[in-house]
This record gives structure tokens, sequence and C-alpha cells, in this order.
């Protein structure tokens, strides 16, 4: 399967080729804060990823030393997550996807740390990782 996406602006883009894992949310105070609400994520080899970024606008910012988050400095998309002890692997920010993805929400994770305005979806939730 082949997907494409990208940035706000588009000066980030990438294509996916492979089988990205379908979506998980994350309520966790750090996705909360990095998107603005909460992290819709892919994950796929980073090996998978070709990642097309001419004016070298992408900067990762690491609020902790286990996870970095990935944004575009021009438009201020959130656009990948990493764990530092898993560096083979990138999620992607689902709705930087053009759709249609073909991809489903699967599972919510740290549903304890949404903020109280957050409507529950009907998706499997997890009150931690
Ligand atoms: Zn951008
Ligand atoms: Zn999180």
């Amino acid at each position: 399967m082949t997907l494409e996406g990208g940035c706000l602006c588009r000066g980030v883009s990438y294509v996916l080729d492979g089988s990205p894992r379908d979506v998980v949310n994350c309520h966790c105070e750090r996705c909360r804060r990095f998107t603005g609400h909460f992290m819709a994520a892919t994950r796929l080899p980073v090996a998978d990823l070709d990642l097309s970024d001419p004016d070298e606008l992408m900067r990762w910012w690491w609020p902790v030393p286990e996870a970095g988050y990935a944004f575009c400095s021009r438009c201020g998309s959130s656009l990948f997550w990493r764990a530092a002890d898993d560096p083979s692997y990138w999620s992607v920010c689902a709705g930087t996807l053009d759709p249609p993805t073909g991809l489903t929400t699967t599972l919510t994770v740290w549903a304890s740390q949404a903020s109280d305005y957050h409507v529950r979806q009907e998706v499997r939730e997890l009150e931690t990782e």
C-alpha cells in the first residue's frame, strides 16, 4: 500500500510504502499539547517512509529523552513522533495523510490524561499505555 501525506504548507511531504499499522489515539499530556488535542497516529518502519523536506523545514523536539516529536517549522503541523529506544519505527500523525487512507482507529491509550472537554469515542480505551 502506498500512501502520501504532508504538512499544511506542503513544505514537508512523504510517501509511505508498506503496511502502516491502524491508527492509535494517544491522550497523554505530551501528545495532547503537541497536537493541540490528541495524537492519532499510524506507525511503520522508517525504511518504508520516503521523506521530502527540500527546505529543511522539519524539526525534532524531545520533551523527554524517550520521545521525540517532529513538526514543520514553517506551518507548525505535527508530523511524526518516535521513541528513542526504537529508532527503526516512526509514528505518523494520521491527519497528515492524504485520504482515503484505508486505515481504521482501533485503540485509545492514556485515556486517563485526556482533557475534560474531550468527548470519548467508541474505541477501546486503556487508562495508560
Ligand atoms: Zn509545513
Ligand atoms: Zn502520547
